[in-house]
């Protein structure tokens, strides 16, 4: 493939990962994500003194006719792959919500050219999805799991969900989905206290571990920095208690920092964007589920793919427009600058 026919974009950066939302919609409502519980506004209000009055609490999903249809995510998934796209991960907000997920998982696995093909769920209704991903095709997942406490679980998630996303995890596993990834977001003052327990449960059951830093996504717009415990922090504390290696990794634009046990049982990666941004390698564009483009996690611009592709765009004449929308994409994040401007949309609906 020649630099003519793959995505690139102003600062030489080319587009290997697309991230596509099935939905805005959740059956979570995370602390750092969709902060709508009583529970999420005791924690910030009480430990941070900090909830702005005036947020828009509540979410405004996306009107159904707005999202994608089958068909349309899989047409882009092809063009983009046609394009140069190798990965490709399903998320949302919970992509186990859209209905007949397995059938969407079935058409994408299909498509040649495409070397990784994951998932990222709250693993809440995985138990009953589980099998019908496996045989469609799906290979790897992610899932997230920020406590092992059933009540710092269900005031984190707002459900009381624990034992079935420790079942789900399980039976992922058993099924063959490798690897399995657990995604934990570390809040100061919020579970914090728990990074050296879940680094326990993943060397028990084998996984891999992200601890991931707290990013101005929610849509409270609660985000201080103060709640954001540095990645270098979290591993300079767990290598108080573990035996951690660094582990060499020959792909740059990886997101996660990796550790190993000298036994190789489980690992631990660091994701630590906003206190050591990795933006200068970043690979990946977002579609959300009601077809906007976004090529930056922070962009406040959204690019309209749908209009193009319920207007009768042609493939040539879309693969154009992506190339054009992709030259665009942000050089870099501004967290923590005088600058900085939270994108208007939250991480449930940017896909994260
Ligand atoms: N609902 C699914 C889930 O929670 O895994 C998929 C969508 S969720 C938006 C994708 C990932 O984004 C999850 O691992 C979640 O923990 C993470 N996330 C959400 N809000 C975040 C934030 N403000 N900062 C950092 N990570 C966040
Ligand atoms: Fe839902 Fe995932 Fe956001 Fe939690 S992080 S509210 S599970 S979209």
């Amino acid at each position: 493939m020649t630099q003519a026919n793959v995505l690139i974009d102003s600062q030489g950066r080319v587009l290997r990962d697309l991230r596509v939302s099935l939905t805005d919609r959740c059956n979570f409502r995370c602390l750092y994500c969709l902060p709508e519980t009583e529970a999420a506004q005791n924690f910030y209000r009480g430990h941070w003194a900090h909830m702005p009055d005036s947020a828009p609490l509540v979410q405004q999903w996306v009107p159904k006719s707005n999202l994608l249809t089958f068909e349309e995510i899989e047409r882009v998934v092809l063009l983009a792959v046609r394009w140069g796209i190798q990965k490709i991960r399903l998320t949302g907000g919970e992509p186990l919500l859209r209905h007949g997920v397995e059938d969407l998982v079935a058409r994408i696995a299909g498509i040649p050219g495409i070397t990784d093909l994951a998932m990222t769920s709250n693993g809440f209704l995985f138990l009953q999805k589980a099998q019908a991903l496996r045989q469609a095709g799906l290979s790897r997942i992610s899932f997230s799991l920020d406590s092992l406490d059933r009540e710092n679980f269900r005031k984190i998630t707002g459900r009381d969900g624990l034992a079935e996303v420790l079942d789900g995890i399980q039976l992922a596993q058993q099924l063959g989905f490798h690897p399995v990834k657990i995604n934990v977001v570390v809040i100061r003052g919020l579970n914090d206290h728990e990074l050296e327990a879940l680094t326990d449960f993943a060397r028990q059951h084998n996984l891999s571990l992200r601890f991931i830093e707290f990013m101005p996504l929610d849509a409270a717009r609660a985000w201080l920095k103060e709640m954001v415990v540095p990645g270098r922090e979290v591993i300079q504390r767990l290598q108080t208690r573990f035996d951690l290696r660094p582990v060499a990794s020959d792909n740059p634009s990886a997101t996660a920092k990796r550790w190993a046990f000298p036994d190789g049982r489980g690992e631990i990666g660091i994701i630590a964007p906003v206190s050591e941004p990795f933006c200068g390698h970043c690979n990946r564009i977002r579609l959300t589920a009601d077809g906007k483009i976004r090529t930056c996690l922070f962009s406040v611009t959204e690019h309209d793919l749908r209009s193009h592709l319920r207007g009768g765009a042609g493939d040539e004449a879309l693969g154009q427009w992506l190339k054009e929308v992709v030259w665009q994409k942000e050089e870099r994040h501004h967290i923590g600058e005088p600058d900085f401007v939270p994108p208007t949309r939250s991480m449930s609906c940017i896909g994260g």
